[in-house]
């Protein structure tokens, strides 16, 4: 997918590196790993610990004032999310641990519908979180799993997009972004193709969160999974966002306290939505804490941000095309790509080359990013993956350019 190419403005990491706590007590740190794990601004950290401080009880069930305000604070979290998705109804908005277990839990509800000749269509650039949930499922079902091929720069290629969408589909799951190539997903066809034959669509919002609020509906997608962490929020929340009427018909997979309206020894009538899909007390003060996060990222001038990123990974990719012996994996057009790059330095094994950068303060990943399909794909045994965020800024960049031409001396 080709992004619009935004224009330049002035934009000040410095300022913005001063809201985060971590780097007050990392101050040389150079964190580059933002596609495993975003910072927390205070204002995140800090509504987790005003609500724990203040507000904490279980919800939904106590009728005394702190009960009552606990419960409160957690439905104006689904709010503060409906509103960052560009959703309509805050119940189609489902908290879960993260991606995973979003991914999970639609899985396990698919599997109560579907049976063995069904076909699920993934693509070859999936993190293991959006196959293996599926694999589990195919190997319940007998569901059959098909997938999309990738253009030679690690693309899903729609080529073959009506061969593989066929009257047996009954769900589309790809990732909106590539954690490894950055790679933006093109949703166009692969949305048309699959409504034609009335197959949901499900994206893997995991690595684009963070990029901004969502306009959900114009997206023209059935389900919708991401990660707080992903989004300067709360480890251990995330969500599954879909359409009411899709909800509606999944049979909650998992049960516990506060998903029911009555129950027997032998059986129970699940409640409304989205308390039917959140079985058991819901990580509360995360959902409190995720919900600042999209509040933060709301009041930020995001055309800056972008216009800020773009540049970074520009001066990255033309730093890194000067190297002999470096590859660049993914879309060479900086716009078809978020702000990460993953490389290979020939001869040199990622780990390597990552334990390089971290003795010089320098944070990155190294390894397969939990998509082994895909790097079979590009006969590699990892890559070293540099993923930015809004907090870096040019010495970050010149630093890992100097630290490779460093590697090079020392491992070559
Ligand atoms: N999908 C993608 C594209 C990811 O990058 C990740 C995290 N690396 C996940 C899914 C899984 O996210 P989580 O571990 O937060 O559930």
């Amino acid at each position: 997918m080709q992004m619009t190419k935004p224009d330049a403005m002035a934009f000040d990491p410095a300022e913005i590196k001063k809201l985060f706590p971590i780097f007050s007590s990392h101050p040389q740190l150079r964190y580059l790993d933002n596609a495993a794990t975003t910072q927390c601004p205070a204002a995140v950290i800090q509504a987790v610990d005003l609500h724990e401080c203040q507000s904490r009880a279980n919800i939904s069930r106590g009728i005394y004032p702190l009960a009552e305000e606990a419960t409160e604070a957690y439905h104006q979290a689904r709010n503060m999310l409906a509103q960052y998705l560009g959703a309509q109804d805050a119940s189609e908005i489902i908290f879960t641990s993260g991606t995973t277990g979003a991914i999970n839990l639609l899985a396990n509800a698919y599997a109560v519908d579907l049976k063995e000749g069904d076909e699920i269509l993934l693509s070859l650039v999936e993190h293991h979180s959006n196959l293996l949930p599926w694999q589990i499922l195919s190997r319940r079902t007998g569901v059959k799993l098909r997938f999309l091929p990738l253009t030679a720069d690690g693309r899903i290629d729609m080529r073959s997009l009506h061969r593989l969408v066929t009257e047996r589909c009954r769900l589309v799951a790809v990732t909106h972004a590539s954690n490894v190539t950055g790679a933006v997903t093109e949703l166009g066809p692969l949305i048309d193709a699959a409504h034609s034959v009335d197959a949901a669509v499900l994206l893997d919002g995991a690595q684009m969160a963070q990029h901004g609020p969502l306009d959900i509906n114009a997206l023209g997608v059935d389900f919708y999974a991401l990660s707080g962490h992903k989004m300067f929020g709360p480890t251990g929340i995330g969500l599954l966002w879909g359409r009411r009427d899709l909800l509606e018909k999944l049979a909650p997979p998992f049960g516990g306290g506060g998903m029911v309206h009555r129950v027997t020894i032998d059986s129970f009538e699940p409640a409304e939505l989205p308390a039917r899909l959140e079985p058991g007390t819901p990580p509360i003060a995360q959902a409190v804490g995720l919900a600042a996060a999209a509040a933060w990222l709301m009041e930020l001038d995001l055309k800056a941000v972008e216009s800020h990123l773009y540049h970074l990974t520009g001066r990255l990719l033309d730093g890194l095309n000067n190297f002999p012996g470096i590859k660049l994996i993914g879309p060479s057009d900086l716009y078809q790509r978020l702000s990460l790059v993953s490389l290979d330095l020939a001869k040199v094994h990622p780990h390597d080359l990552s334990q390089i950068f971290a003795d010089r303060g320098i944070a990155v990943r190294g390894g397969h990013h939990c998509a082994e399909p895909l790097m079979r794909f590009f006969g590699l045994m990892g890559t070293t993956r540099v993923s930015l965020a809004l907090y870096n800024d040019e010495t970050d960049i010149d630093a890992l350019l100097l630290a490779i031409e460093e590697a090079q001396r020392i491992l070559i």
